[in-house]
């Protein structure tokens, strides 16, 4: 199937944007602190043309579905909310949005914590800048994606998926300060790739252990008097909590000096002990990973090339990922997945992308 074979029309305009996985910064940005994304050589592509009468057509390969959007007054459901709550948002800015045929495919697995849903939402959002000449500049289409999957979506979400969707691509890594957006793009340490396995292991006590997390976080600024846990530079100011809060506290704020570091510009062994001591300390103190991904990451950590390793995401479950030789991802990647995979677990190579 192709835009030509669906909408029996060629298509007119075709953007893309990548999937993103973050190297550092884990469970800080609800504490307003500091994110180390980067962007992964998966995207997702949409293809616009106009539609033949007054309705939206939107189509998904990935998922073989198909939305005719008849009413424009009711936020449709599914995939088709993320590229409808594109066009919404556009025209809450005054742009007039005719109606289009749109077509979608991607290499980005969905639901995976590889963010599939910004790189869909910014690839829409440049797909309609393009189209309709629109004035508006890769920051803008972040924030814009991101209240599209808020509002329309209704998922809440913060801005950084959406950010290193448009502003982050496999080179570089996005530095960027939660509270503030002051951002910066950082080169991939020198000689080194990223990869990404998934475990395997379905994120079941992801939500409720996420906001639990965010509610002690809460506690701990609270306790400490200040608006967020990023307000608090010195480790030592988290030794006043309780122990299960200072845990937690002492999590977001080495989190946060390690991102920082980063930004000092450190070697690529650096950046991977880095990796390895937020593994540690989501492992620790904030308590949000599992054995198998202890597992995994130490399978990755103990690997010839490797740099370093750590869960990424929210943990419970979910994906890892590692700072590795240029090069060498995918010998490492093929060797690890199948010394973890010894014991009956069954992983996924995410990154980088192997053909068999
Ligand atoms: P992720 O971690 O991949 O972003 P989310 O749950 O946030 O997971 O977003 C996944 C949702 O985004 C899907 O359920 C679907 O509605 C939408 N989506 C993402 N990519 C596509 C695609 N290629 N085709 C259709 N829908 C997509
Ligand atoms: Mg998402």
């Amino acid at each position: 199937m192709n835009f030509q074979q669906k909408f029996h029309k060629p298509t007119e305009i075709e953007a893309s944007a990548p999937g993103r996985v973050n190297l550092l910064g884990e469970h800080t940005d609800y504490n307003d602190g500091f994110v180390l994304p980067t962007a992964i050589p998966l995207r997702t592509t949409v293809q616009l043309g106009l539609s033949n009468n007054e309705q939206h057509h939107f189509y998904s390969e990935n998922l073989d579905e198909y939305a005719n959007i008849l009413d424009i007054h009711h936020t449709p459901s599914g995939f088709a909310s993320y590229i409808f709550g594109c066009i919404e948002v556009l025209k809450k800015q005054e742009y007039t949005i005719p109606f289009l045929n749109v077509y979608v495919k991607s290499s980005i697995p969905i639901g995976s914590g590889l963010s599939s849903s910004a790189a869909l939402e910014v690839a829409t959002l440049r797909a309609l800048r393009q189209l309709l000449n629109l004035p508006i500049d890769d920051v803008a289409i972040a924030q814009l994606a991101q209240q599209a999957e808020i509002h329309y979506a209704g998922v809440q979400c913060g801005i950084m998926d959406q950010m290193a969707a448009s502003l982050a691509d496999t080179d570089h890594i996005l530095f960027l300060d939660t509270r503030t957006l002051e951002r910066r793009l950082l080169p991939l340490p020198s000689g080194t790739e990223i990869v990404v396995i998934d475990s395997g292991v379905a994120r079941t006590l992801a939500s409720s252990g996420y906001n639990k997390r965010r509610a002690e976080c809460e506690e701990a600024a609270q306790l400490l008097r200040v608006k967020a846990l990023r307000d608090i530079t010195e480790v030592e100011a988290v030794e006043a909590l309780p122990e299960l809060l200072r845990k937690r506290a002492r999590h977001v704020v080495t989190e946060n000096s390690r991102v920082l570091e980063v930004l000092q510009g450190v070697s690529s062994q650096r950046f991977g002990e880095l990796m390895n001591a937020s593994h540690t300390s989501l492992r620790d103190d904030y308590e949000v990973s599992v054995p198998v991904l202890d597992r995994l990451v130490a399978i990755l950590q103990k690997t010839p090339g490797v740099f370093g390793a750590r869960l990424t995401g929210a943990g419970f479950g979910g994906a890892c990922v590692a700072l590795v030789t240029a090069g060498e991802g995918k010998a490492i990647v093929t060797k690890v997945l199948e010394q973890y995979e010894l014991t009956g677990d069954r992983g996924q190579i995410l990154v980088p992308i192997i053909t068999r």
